[in-house]
C-alpha cells in the first residue's frame, strides 16, 4: 500500500489525514439490515444504508474545505473449495488457538 492509498491529502496544503479521520466506517461501507438472495446466490433485495463514498472535510491546518471521494475495489480469489459431499466438521470452540507441540 503506498501513501496515496494510506492517507488522504488536503488538495490545498497537502496536509495528510488518516482515512479514519475523515470517514466513519459505518457510513463509508453502509450497514445492511436485511439481505435476501435467490437460489443462485444473487442478491434480490438489499435493505439498509447504502455506501456513502463522498465526504467533505475542513482541513485543520489551512481551513480549506474539500471533498473526498473514495474509490473502493473488491477483488476475490479462491483459497479453497469445500465439496458438500465431504463430511462437515463443526468447530465448537472457535476462540481456541491451536498450539504446536515440539
Ligand atoms: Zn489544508
Amino acid at each position: 500500500m503506498n501513501n496515496m492509498n494510506k492517507f488522504i491529502e488536503c488538495p490545498n496544503c497537502k496536509c495528510q489525514y488518516a482515512i479514519q479521520e475523515i470517514y466513519h466506517p459505518d457510513y463509508l461501507l453502509g450497514r445492511p439490515n436485511n439481505i435476501i438472495r435467490n437460489e443462485d446466490g444473487q442478491v434480490e433485495l438489499f435493505q439498509g444504508t447504502e455506501q456513502d463514498l463522498v465526504e467533505e472535510y475542513t482541513c485543520d491546518k489551512c481551513n480549506t474545505t474539500f471533498r473526498v471521494k473514495a474509490d473502493i475495489k473488491f477483488e476475490t480469489e479462491i483459497l479453497s473449495t469445500k465439496s458438500y459431499e465431504d463430511t462437515y466438521v463443526s468447530k465448537i470452540y472457535k476462540d481456541r488457538i491451536n498450539l504446536v507441540e515440539n
